[in-house]
């Protein structure tokens, strides 16, 4: 069922663009100095917190960022990861972590050169042995404008052997502006373009598009103005929870605030897009707390939450709270890698 039924009861929804690695960040200490920049923010933020993830901590992470997500509505998170030094087996953490709570997850390892060649190998190498191992995945690249063009070849060339999409950041801020083109020969239809903030509009890059509202507007990098593209365009939280009906209500607001004539119905395309991205979340059942009466409706509505949520024909939701695992336990013992992560944190150069 889709919205614009007027019952409680829809199909899954989909995230097409997390960072379960992320989830933690929120309770870890924030850098000494306000960052001034979008590269700032990553130098003094992201690429610091990637540096401080072991595998226990990675787990914890994805843990609660999967029952958020279910907690949501979200059936299905298509995660984009880092952990640089815990990369072999990082993805497997993560599957299996979802599994455990039962959301349906894609996996991929972000390939970046900013470890050096070895780096970027081993990266490359975590992606090829979990889709190889039957993982449900795509290839990873963190963004362009941290790898070679020999690096980006092999992501390429690795996802197609797998007929699968690379998950990439494009264009996202000034620092990436201009390396979009060096895609240009690689993108497939099957590609993830998250963000595109600043790409032009005739870019002509296959794949789908994904918007990141929120989180663009938390960067201050600009407004993608998705309706621009020709491509798709799905909407992504970009490791900001995974709540979809609210990402859809910030991505109205904003397109809003740029264009008084913008329609929610567009908005919630950007839904069903991503809900194209894995299919069998249609087979999903969310019952919510109240009626769905379409983007409009939900456009204005806060606070909607689900009471049962059926996934893969298991019941992983009753009375809104997971069936498969304890969400305070998962709170609490998420809460100490939280601090355990801050001190590896502290302790790099
Ligand atoms: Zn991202």
């Amino acid at each position: 069922m889709t919205v614009g039924d007027v019952n409680a009861t829809t199909c899954g929804l989909v995230c097409a663009h997390h960072h379960l690695y992320s989830t933690l960040a929120r309770q870890v200490p924030g850098p000494e100095r306000a960052p001034r920049d979008f590269l700032d923010i990553l130098n003094s933020v992201w690429w610091r917190l990637d540096r401080g993830l072991d595998l226990e901590m990675i787990k914890w992470s994805a843990m609660l960022g999967a029952v958020e997500a279910l907690c949501a509505g979200t059936t299905a998170i298509i995660d984009h990861h880092e952990s640089p030094h815990a990369i072999e087996g990082s993805l497997d953490v993560i599957a299996e972590a979802c599994a455990t709570v039962g959301v349906r997850v894609v996996c991929s390892y972000g390939v970046t050169d900013r470890h050096g060649p070895d780096g970027a190998a081993r990266g490359i190498e975590e992606n090829r042995r979990f889709l190889s191992a039957g993982g449900r995945g795509m290839v990873g690249v963190h963004a362009a404008f941290t790898c070679s063009d020999d690096t980006l070849a092999a992501a390429a060339e690795l996802a197609e052997a797998h007929g699968v999409g690379v998950h990439i950041h494009v264009a996202e801020g000034d620092a990436d502006a201009g390396h979009w083109a060096r895609l240009a020969e690689l993108a497939t239809d099957d590609w993830l373009l998250v963000h595109g903030v600043h790409l032009p509009d005739d870019h002509g890059l296959a794949g789908t598009v994904v918007h990141n509202p929120r989180s663009n507007m938390n960067n201050a990098v600009g407004y993608a103005r998705p309706t621009r593209f020709r491509n798709p365009v799905a909407l992504g939280s970009d490791g900001i929870g995974a709540d979809v009906v609210d990402d859809f209500r910030i991505a109205y607001a904003r397109a809003r605030e740029d264009d008084v004539t913008f329609s929610a119905d567009t908005a919630w395309g950007w839904v069903e897009a991503s809900r194209e991205l894995v299919p069998e979340v249609r087979a999903d059942v969310v019952e919510w707390s109240r009626p769905m009466g379409g983007p409009w409706d939900l456009a204005f509505t806060t606070g909607l939450t689900p009471r049962r949520v059926v996934i893969d024909g298991e019941v992983v939701l009753a009375d809104g709270l997971p069936t498969k695992v304890d969400i305070d336990e998962i709170r609490a013992r998420a809460s100490e890698q939280a601090v355990r992560l801050a001190a590896a944190m502290a302790a790099l150069d």
